[in-house]
């Protein structure tokens, strides 16, 4: 029998449909993954102790000819961020530690809908803030590709799952980068969708205007499946659209079967700055772009003056609204209280939130109370929000002269651990090429471009579309993927020295 762990989640679920493989087998072939690997990947906080019986349900379910659905029966990881009645849910938290949620958010009980099975919790950046998940209260992951690097974040647990094929499928959450940047360094395939194309009900908010749920898969084709399940309007989310979305799977399809890229436009950003971008980055991309061209796309040199200044504006507007989002915190209503005996309510709430945030956490509380200070509000947080207009329109005027922008998904392969942690700074600037879609609100996917020679590690190329053109995202990326692939002879995690060949990671 093929291992069922190094199979697509698409050819998985025919497996599944045509009763070849049971959910049972495929579910417990994935624990077993787990317990073989994740000692050093450490993409999991939780292992849902469950999920043999949800398997079970699904095959009873498919036995007594029950109408499922295509993803039926097959696992799927869930980032910490997203709340689930059955696991904790502790967004990388001390703060959070052991809180068990009343209800289940949005995409988890529509994949639950859908037949599913949630294999466990991954590990993330407390609160979602970082880029490498060294901000973890409970430890890092370490990158399949090599143990002793990054996986990407905040979402590192999700894409290191998918990547050492402890899970098929999972999902994200992309505030500034962070679907799309650790599917970059891990040789994965994130999706940050529409703002406002997933709903956000019961993903813990980081900031509101910014964040959006989407999947993490090894394919494009996984990705569409995955979205047309968790996506569409939520009336429990005010800031979900009311859209007619047609189907990210049907996209992948077309692409892949080799529409897509004659006569697409594709833009470059001219102001895009070559120096930042490792040499083996930048090579990757300018290949990749090359392999569109000779599939009859063109390559279009655009101007995007203020796509640099994204970063700058994102941390102000992030740590702004995360500072107020996190006011909840305040040692009555969620999670951890350190009693202060004799102590006021605000000798609790100080003590609490001291001893449960993390050093990033409380830097961004303190950095975002300060910008939203009277005196200052105008100084920072206004002229951040002036930046993200002239984002926008550079988008706008964009996308009004091509199909599509692509850009490197980031500026570097994985760095090592410990390389960026005591350094902020150089830790937000490798969302460089991330944040601007999060500000202008539209969707961007990341997908494998190839390694970089020097080092061997995988990079990503991202594309962005205007907002509502998610499909467009997934005919082009499929369309490349396919491409790819075949010039590999194969998937690129096939070359993932670390992986190895006999289910070790080393
Ligand atoms: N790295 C970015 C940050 O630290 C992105 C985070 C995210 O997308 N959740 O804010």
């Amino acid at each position: 029998m093929t291992d069922l762990t190094k199979l697509s989640a698409a050819a998985l679920a025919d497996k599944l449909a045509a009763r070849e493989v049971s959910s049972v087998e495929a579910t417990q072939a994935h624990l077993d993954r787990i317990a073989a690997v994740d000692a050093d990947v450490h993409a999991f906080l939780h292992v849902n102790e469950h999920a043999l019986d949800v398997a079970a349900d699904i095959d009873r379910r498919r036995a007594a000819g029950d109408d499922l659905g295509p993803l039926a029966g097959v696992p799927l990881a869930i980032k910490d961020v997203l709340v689930t009645t059955d696991m904790p849910s502790t967004s990388g938290s001390k703060i959070l530690e052991g809180y068990m949620s009343p209800y289940d958010a949005t995409v988890v009980s529509r994949s639950r809908a859908a037949g599913l099975v949630p294999l466990g919790k991954t590990n993330m950046d407390e609160f979602a803030m970082g880029s490498s998940t060294e901000h973890s209260a409970y430890g890092p992951t370490r990158n399949p590709w090599d143990l002793t690097r990054i996986p990407g974040g905040s979402g590192g647990g999700s894409a290191a799952a998918v990547a050492a094929f402890e899970a098929p499928l999972a999902l994200g959450s992309d505030t500034g980068g962070s679907i799309r940047q650790p599917a970059h360094v891990t040789g994965t395939v994130g999706i940050k969708p529409t703002y406002g194309g997933v709903s956000r009900y019961g993903a813990i908010a980081l900031a509101s205007s910014l964040d959006q749920v989407g999947p993490v898969t090894r394919t494009v084709l996984d990705a569409g499946l995955l979205h047309d399940v968790i996506g569409g309007h939520d009336p429990h989310d005010s800031t979900s659209l009311a859209h007619d979305w047609p189907s990210f799977a049907a996209a992948a399809r077309e692409g892949a079967s080799g529409q897509g890229l004659k006569g697409l436009k594709v833009g470059v950003i001219r102001e895009l700055p070559d120096s930042g971008f490792q040499a083996g980055v930048s090579e990757s991309f300018r290949a990749a772009l090359a392999a569109m061209e000779a599939q009859g796309a063109e390559i279009v040199e655009i101007s995007a003056p203020h796509f640099e200044y994204g970063v700058a504006a994102y941390y102000l507007i992030l740590p702004a609204e995360a500072s107020s989002n996190l006011a909840k915190f305040d040692s009555v209503r969620f999670g951890l209280r350190v009693d202060v005996p004799g102590g006021t309510v605000e000798d609790v709430m100080a003590k609490t939130r001291d001893a449960g945030f993390g050093d990033e956490v409380k830097r961004r509380i303190i950095l975002g109370t300060y910008a939203l200070s009277a005196g200052y509000y105008d100084a920072y947080y206004g002229s951040a929000q002036k930046v993200r207009t002239l984002i926008q329109r550079d988008f706008a005027e964009a996308f009004a002269q091509v199909d599509v922008i692509a850009t490197p998904s980031a500026p570097t392969t994985a760095f090592r651990l410990g390389e960026k942690i005591d350094d902020p700074l150089q830790m937000y600037l490798n969302d460089v090429t991330t944040i601007p879609a999060n500000l202008a609100g539209v969707p961007g996917i990341s997908i494998p471009s190839g390694l970089a020679a020097e080092d061997g590690l995988p990079v990503g190329i991202q594309f962005l579309a205007p907002a509502h053109e998610d499909a467009r995202l997934y005919r082009v990326g499929a369309a490349l993927e396919a491409l790819l692939v075949d010039s590999w002879g194969g998937p690129i995690l096939d070359r993932a020295p670390a992986l190895g060949a006999n289910g070790g990671v080393r």
